[in-house]
Parts: structure tokens; C-alpha cells; sequence
């Protein structure tokens, strides 16, 4: 019999069985030798490697992808040397070829002088947790790029208007560039509503979002809806020439779809009116007041007879 007591070896015995027995893994490396002292038998189960095959820290080492296995060494050594707990989460490879996500979380162990005598610590098979943390990331992602369009008719709302026209503005006056502005208003729409439902008033909604999200055709251009039955173009750096010929080609493009809209005033299928601005802004200038100069070349238009197109000269 050795001075261990019949006591002491129970208590070893029902800590190895709770130590083995638990989801985490436990372990420790001797720190003078860098190899192994124990791995629990679990790690077989989580990554396929035996027990056996974890010798030393190069073997821990290696089975972290390349993508973090720099870093991570680096700081665990970095940690343990300086005795300080600590954990890192990383992907371990498996011994068919995959990786799984562990959190290792390592505690220090000194000698009575201070210094380093082994690292004990657990892993933890974290991949469900990564996994709800990345789907987590994708819908965030999704919400911000919904929050910026319009449920609809998919194309970028209001509120993305506002921040492209902010920074299209400071660009403009930065830059000392002209900034064009097409603002767009179906004609009779609540007629088109009234006659034809709400549904097929949404669709047509749809369909001319649609056909509009095509007429401007430089990478800058952008295209939203203002809201109701308004639509916005943002053109960076055309005159107010340019922007007449898009806001024509608007208003053709419409007209060639010839949707159908028996109840107009002026014609028998859908049409549009624009009004049109153009802008070298100032320190002064605000882009308020440019919208509502738009806004009212757009009532403008509408007074001409409608169908038409309002600009400046
Ligand atoms: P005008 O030629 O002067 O522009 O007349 P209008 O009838 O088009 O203008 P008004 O602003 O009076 O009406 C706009 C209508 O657009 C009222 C509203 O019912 C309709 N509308 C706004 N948003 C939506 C929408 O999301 N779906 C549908 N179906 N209709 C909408
Ligand atoms: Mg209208
Ligand atoms: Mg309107």
C-alpha cells in the first residue's frame, strides 16, 4: 500500500468519474515538459482524436486551424507565462478533416516560488453557441438591409433616401459639383385606387417602382421611394440638362408600359409628372430647402397639365 489513503483514493476515483463524465474536457500540461499529464477520454467523442494521440502542446497546436492558430498560441503562451487565467475560443480540427468550435478555458497552476507549474483547463464544445451566434449576425445584417428598403416594392425607402442625399450633398459641396434631384408623383392615383382596388393599386406600385429603378443608369444614380405614390431620383454630377433626359426617359418609360388607368383625367393608361432641380450647394444651402424647391416643381408640373416634366430654366 503507498501513502495514499483508502480515502484519498476514493475521492481521486469520484473525481475522475465526474471529471470524465461532464461535457467539458478537461486537461493539463506539465509546464516544464509541454506534454500532456492527462486529457480527459471525452475529447475522442468531441473531435475523433484519441487520447493517446495528445502528447505534447504542438499536438494542441496543430489541431487549430491556421486562420487563428497563430494568435491563439500566442496569446495562451503569453497568458501562461505571465500566470494569469484565461480562455480563447477557437476551431479544432477533427480527425476526419472538419473543425469544431472550443472554448478552452485554462487556469495556472504555480509553484510555492511562483512560478508556472502546469496549465489545467476545460474545453468546451461551443459550436451550437457560434452557430446560433452567427445566425444571430445574418439576421441583424438582414434587418438593417430591410430597414433601409421598402416592403412593397423592394426598392430603397425613405430613410435610405435621406442618408444617400446627406452624403451626396456634402460630396456636391465639397467637391464644388452639381447634384440633380428628379422628384415624381404618379398622376391620379387615388382615382387609380379608388376604381381599381388597393391590391391592384400596390401591384402597380410595384411595376412602375420597378420600371423606374432602371432609368438612371450611372453607379451613383439611386433610386427610392419617397413614399405613397412619390419616387425620388439622386443624380451626383449631372446638370440639369442631364437630368431632363432621364426624367423624359421616365416619363416614356412609363407610358410604355401602358397600364391601364380608365379613370385619368388625361389619358387612358398610367402616367407621371416630374419636377426636376439642380444644385451646386453652398455653405448655406440646406438640403431641405432643395428638396422642397423639387417638391414644388413637381406641383408645378401637375398645374401644367401633367404628364409632364418642371425644371428650373
Ligand atoms: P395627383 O395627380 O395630383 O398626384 O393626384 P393623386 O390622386 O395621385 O394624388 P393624391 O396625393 O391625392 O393621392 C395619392 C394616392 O396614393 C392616395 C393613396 O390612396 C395612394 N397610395 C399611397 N400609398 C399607397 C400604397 O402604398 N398603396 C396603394 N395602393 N395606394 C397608395
Ligand atoms: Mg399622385
Ligand atoms: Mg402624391
Amino acid at each position: 500500500m503507498s501513502d495514499i489513503s483508502p480515502k484519498m483514493e476514493t475521492d481521486s476515483a469520484v473525481y475522475k468519474t465526474l471529471l470524465e463524465s461532464t461535457k467539458a474536457i478537461p486537461w493539463k500540461i506539465d509546464w516544464a515538459s509541454m506534454k500532456f499529464a492527462y486529457i480527459g477520454p471525452q475529447i475522442e467523442g468531441v473531435l475523433g482524436w484519441t487520447q493517446a494521440s495528445w502528447v505534447g502542446v504542438e499536438d494542441w497546436a496543430a489541431r487549430i486551424h491556421p486562420d487563428e492558430r497563430e494568435s491563439i498560441v500566442n496569446f495562451c503562451v503569453a497568458q501562461s507565462q505571465a500566470g494569469v487565467d484565461h480562455e480563447a475560443d477557437y476551431r479544432a480540427l477533427t480527425q476526419d478533416g472538419g473543425y469544431v468550435w472550443i472554448r478552452d478555458v485554462v487556469h495556472v497552476v504555480r509553484k510555492p516560488d511562483g512560478s508556472v507549474d502546469a496549465l489545467i483547463g476545460f474545453m468546451f464544445d461551443i459550436s451550437e453557441q457560434k452557430k446560433t451566434e452567427a445566425k444571430l449576425v445574418d439576421l441583424r445584417k438582414e434587418l438593417e438591409v430591410m430597414s433601409f428598403k421598402d416592403g412593397l416594392t423592394d426598392v430603397a425607402n425613405r430613410r435610405m433616401f435621406d442618408s444617400v442625399l446627406e452624403v451626396e450633398w456634402d460630396n456636391a459641396r465639397r467637391n464644388n459639383h452639381a447634384l440633380s434631384l428628379i422628384m415624381l408623383d404618379i398622376d391620379y392615383f387615388k382615382q387609380y385606387n379608388d376604381h381599381y382596388g388597393h391590391v391592384q393599386g400596390d401591384n402597380c406600385l410595384k411595376q412602375v417602382a420597378k420600371v423606374l429603378s432602371a432609368a438612371a443608369t450611372r453607379s451613383r444614380d439611386f433610386f427610392a421611394r419617397f413614399g405613397g405614390e412619390e419616387f425620388m431620383i439622386i443624380l451626383p454630377e449631372a446638370s440639369e440638362n442631364s437630368a431632363c433626359i432621364v426624367a423624359e426617359r421616365c416619363r416614356n418609360l412609363i407610358l410604355k408600359e401602358r397600364i391601364a388607368h380608365e379613370k385619368s383625367q388625361i389619358s387612358n393608361t398610367l402616367t407621371i409628372s416630374l419636377g426636376v432641380g439642380t444644385i451646386i450647394p453652398s455653405q448655406q444651402d440646406q438640403s431641405i430647402a432643395f428638396i422642397e424647391l423639387v417638391d414644388k416643381r413637381l406641383y408645378q408640373a401637375k398645374q401644367n397639365g401633367r404628364n409632364c416634366i418642371a425644371a428650373g430654366a
